[in-house]
């Protein structure tokens, strides 16, 4: 509509232009025209008023030698009459009068003109209107001269070059006007008719390129728009169809390659974007979403623990996203449970999004559970576990799973306010980018982890086995140097275990050695490492303890399996154990020599009777050596 009108003004702009330039040129041509003749028409009668000046001087002359000048009047009358003059008068000069009179009524000076043309013996032209419309006036001085035909001095009694009288003769410039009028019409049409032609030609060539022009910037600003659906209507030919065609031709390629790559932006991510936004600032965005991903997953694909995963993560939430609130859980891989690994961006923190029921039934997590999105924007009280409602203060969540082997393996909760929950809304899918790259790289993690811990445990007692200590030993040590603490080696060995596979069978010795490892789980804290080091040897690292502690630890360990009936088929079984200690890095700042002292400890105790403990000391290092 605002297209049209601005067109429809522009057309009339040029066209008043054009009309304008015309008018221009017919005034000019009429102006020139209407001088030209009035200057022609009033050079023509002046040569007329001369020829009929010199007509009556010699007729006058020669009827004065004839004497007829008493018919002069009549003589007058027929030159005026000959020669088609309005009146033709003559006056005499004072010469003349002097020497004849003043002869017949009015030939002395009529007026100022006749006067100043005696004086000055010169011709005076005038041309003015009277009432027979427009006239030249002409007022011709006789001057006498010697050598005139008929000679002037014969007669008249005057010096040479004296005035002898003026012939006044008014001739009518009406016919040559009105021939001027009639030509300049003449003129004037055949000027507009080429004017009009012109025009014609002109806005025939014009009009089709302003259209165009016009209608190229229509397309244009639409298509910075990101609108390239716009098609020019093209003219039947010339320069003007080349430039609609092109253009069209342009848009089509642009609005093609556009909507391809928005096609596949969206299918990357999955979303389909509102078709009333600008699709060009859209996809770009999108774009940038997805680079930004992209280098977000390189991240993670070189971050070493799952931990660390999680952290990236939850700082894009919070400073890429600018989400405060928000909890990530990972569902456990066997068990029905889950786990709060950030919450509002602390690492470990304290879950309080939602009912701690989720923590120990998954099943109760509507998201882990469907393994589909939930949107308590949209649909508030969905999931009965959200507790960021309860204080009333208008809380919403959207929980969105991250699937890992068709189910969910971790839990994203954001949590919004009223202000900001359609913000946070529109944000999901560019979310929902970061998570799709996360969750096949946090799933390999979360296997490899698994698997790395069963390489390292023994199936058959859950203890850690010996790869693990060799893969641990060099952080557990730098650990313990960095803090300056000790390390309590314990080293543990049956007795006599060899006579229970030989009297009770091997199966009933692997109880016994699940049995002892039960004992050192439950004796000794969590935090130490419990290792089965050989076949009926077991291995304990005692953290932040001296040896002398590892003492008192190890005799309990001694009595607790000293009192230990360990149930078989047909009976209970009472087995004892040996155990040397040595301390690290008070014994041996070397690792490894710490854990052989404490075998040769152990060593000691057996020679020593068996079930016992004893404290590494040098000396039972160089007796042994
Ligand atoms: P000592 O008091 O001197 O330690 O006597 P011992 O009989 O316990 O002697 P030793 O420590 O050399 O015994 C090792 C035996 O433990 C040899 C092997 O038959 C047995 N053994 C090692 N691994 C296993 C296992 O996984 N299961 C069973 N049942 N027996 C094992
Ligand atoms: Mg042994
Ligand atoms: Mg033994």
């Amino acid at each position: 509509m605002v297209m049209a009108m601005l067109k429809a003004g522009n057309k009339a702009r040029t066209s008043l232009v054009f009309a304008g330039l015309a008018i221009l040129l017919l005034a000019t041509i009429v102006a020139t025209a209407l001088y030209s003749f009035r200057e022609f028409s009033l050079l023509g009668a002046k040569e007329r008023a001369r020829t009929a000046a010199e007509i009556v001087r010699v007729s006058l002359t020669e009827s004065m030698a004839n004497g007829t000048i008493d018919k002069r009047a009549q003589l007058l009358g027929r030159v005026a009459h000959g020669a088609g003059l309005a009146e033709v008068r003559v006056v005499r000069g004072p010469g003349v009068v002097r020497q004849f009179g003043k002869g017949f009524e009015g030939e002395t000076g009529h007026d100022d003109i006749d006067d100043a043309v005696l004086a000055s013996g010169k011709a005076e032209y005038v041309s003015t209107t009277d009432r027979d419309g427009p006239m030249l006036r002409a007022t011709i001085p006789y001057v006498a001269a010697r050598g005139s035909q008929p000679a002037c001095l014969t007669c008249h009694q005057v010096a040479e070059g004296e005035v002898l009288g003026a012939v006044t003769i008014r001739i009518s410039l009406a016919e040559t006007r009105n021939l001027a009028l009639n030509w300049v019409f003449v003129l004037v049409g055949i000027a507009g008719f080429f004017a009009v032609a012109a025009l014609y030609l002109m806005r025939r060539q014009y009009q089709p390129m302003a259209e165009v022009a016009l209608n190229v910037q229509t397309a244009v600003k639409r298509a910075a728009g990101g609108d390239f659906s716009t098609r020019l209507p093209t003219p039947e030919d010339g320069v003007a169809h080349d430039i609609a065609a092109g253009v069209n031709r342009l848009m089509e390629t642009l609005s093609f390659d556009i909507n391809t790559i928005n096609a596949k932006v969206e299918q990357l991510m999955s979303y389909d974007l509102p078709r009333s936004r600008n699709m060009l600032l859209s996809t770009l965005e999108m774009v940038e979403g997805l680079v930004d991903a992209g280098k977000f997953k390189q991240a993670i694909e070189e971050d070493e623990t799952k931990q660390q995963i999680y952290l990236r993560l939850s700082r894009v939430i919070r400073d890429a996203f600018d989400i405060d609130q928000f909890s990530i859980y990972e569902v456990a891989n066997s068990k029905n449970r889950m786990t709060a690994m950030v919450v509002d961006g602390v690492v470990d923190g304290e879950p309080h999004w939602c009912d701690q029921e989720i923590l120990v039934r998954s099943d109760a997590c509507r998201a882990r559970r469907t393994g589909h999105a939930v949107d308590g924007v949209v649909e508030p009280k969905i999931c009965p576990m959200f507790r960021g409602d309860c204080d009333g203060s208008g809380k919403r969540h959207i929980c969105l799973p991250m699937m890992q082997s068709g189910n969910a393996g971790c839990i994203v909760q954001l949590v919004a306010t009223d202000e900001t929950a359609q913000l946070i809304r529109a944000l999901v899918p560019f979310l929902r980018v970061y998570l799709r790259e996360t969750a096949p790289v946090l799933e390999a993690k979360r296997l490899m982890e698994s698997l790395r811990e069963s390489s390292l445990q023994d199936a058959m007692t859950g203890l850690y086995n010996r790869r693990f200590i060799e893969a641990y030993v060099e952080t557990l040590q730098a650990s313990v140097i960095r803090k300056g603490t000790h390390l309590a080696v314990l080293m543990f060995d049956v007795d006599h275990f060899k006579k229970v596979n030989d009297t009770y069978g091997h199966d009933a010795g692997d109880k016994v050695l699940i049995a002892v490892a039960g004992v050192l789980k439950e004796t000794l804290r969590k935090s130490d490492i419990l290792v089965r080091y050989g076949g009926e040897e077991f291995l304990a690292f005692l953290v932040d303890t001296t040896g002398d502690g590892g003492m008192i630890a190890a005799e309990k360990v001694r009595a607790a399996v000293e009192a230990r009936k360990i149930p078989l088929p047909g009976g209970t079984l009472q087995k004892t154990i040996s155990i040397g200690v040595a301390d690290f890095p008070a014994d041996s700042s070397d690792f490894w020599e710490a854990v052989k002292f404490a075998d040769a400890a152990l060593y000691t105790a057996k020679e020593r009777g068996r079930n016992r403990v004893v404290r590494f000391i040098p000396e039972l290092w160089k007796t042994e050596s």
